[in-house]
């Protein structure tokens, strides 16, 4: 897969993929990420690329010129009809669908390009949604001050699931979110902390009363912390 980030603050991204499972995903040739700044791509002498709001109103709006000429030299075109078999064009905006572990999944197993959208301050032209955009994603319902960390969530939510990303294919399985449950709780040495002791039953090397527990603890949980799962869960 490879991963094209349009942001005007590039530095922002110096460290953040060079760690854990990104890291070795970009080492092992499964994934690639490039980082470009949207102020190369401006048109005027003074590497604008925002100005003020038709219509009034506080704030400025991202211009759409350096978008659609970044755009058009990673991918040829600026039609989304013309894009090449597998790519995705990501605007990150607290305006998109809401991210799920389903929306990654969709992507890790059928996209080969993704391009991310980094919106500044107010937001975006809307001409850049209407025309280049295949996604409009937000990472929950709050507001952030640029969609940066946005495509950190996304890039690192989908690299995962990347075929051998984790290393062993079986690890996102059991994960929260994928069999419509929050994971189960996990413990490890020393048995007993400080007073506090391990579950008996993971202790006692019967694997399928511990599959129950952790069935049973994982749902236990869910309801308590996310009682909308259970009743969006197909049963
Ligand atoms: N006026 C806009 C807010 C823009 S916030 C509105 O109310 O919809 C500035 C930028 O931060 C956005 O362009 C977007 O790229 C990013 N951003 C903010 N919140 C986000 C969220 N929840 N998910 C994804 N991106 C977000």
């Amino acid at each position: 897969m490879k991963i094209d980030v349009l942001t005007i603050f590039p530095e922002f991204f110096t460290q953040v993929f060079e760690f854990g499972i990104i890291r070795r995903a970009k080492l092992a040739s499964i994934v690639e990420i490039n980082v470009h700044d949207i102020r190369e791509f401006a048109v005027d002498k003074h590497k604008m690329t925002d100005d003020r709001p038709f219509g009034g109103g506080d704030g400025m709006v991202m211009k759409p010129e350096p978008i659609f000429a970044a755009v058009e030299r990673l991918l040829g075109t600026t039609d989304r009809d013309e894009y090449p078999k597998g790519t995705r064009v990501v605007m990150l905006s607290p305006q998109g669908r809401p991210l799920t572990q389903e929306i990654a999944k969709s992507f890790a197993e059928n996209a080969y390009h993704l391009v991310l959208i980094c919106g500044p301050y107010e937001g975006v032209d809307e001409r850049d949604n209407e025309t280049l955009v295949t996604d409009e994603i937000s990472i929950g319902d709050y507001v952030l001050s640029g969609g940066e960390p946005a495509a950190v969530v996304l890039t690192d939510a989908v690299v995962r699931l990347l075929p051998e990303a984790l290393g062993s294919e079986t690890s996102a399985e059991n994960d929260s979110f994928s069999n419509g449950l929050l994971d189960c709780p996990h413990y490890t040495r020393p048995a007993d902390f400080r007073g506090m002791k391990v579950p008996e039953v993971l202790l006692n090397g019967n694997h399928a009363e511990i599959e129950k527990w952790r069935l049973e603890r994982a749902l236990e949980k869910t309801k308590r912390n996310r009682p909308d799962l259970i009743e969006r869960r197909k049963w």
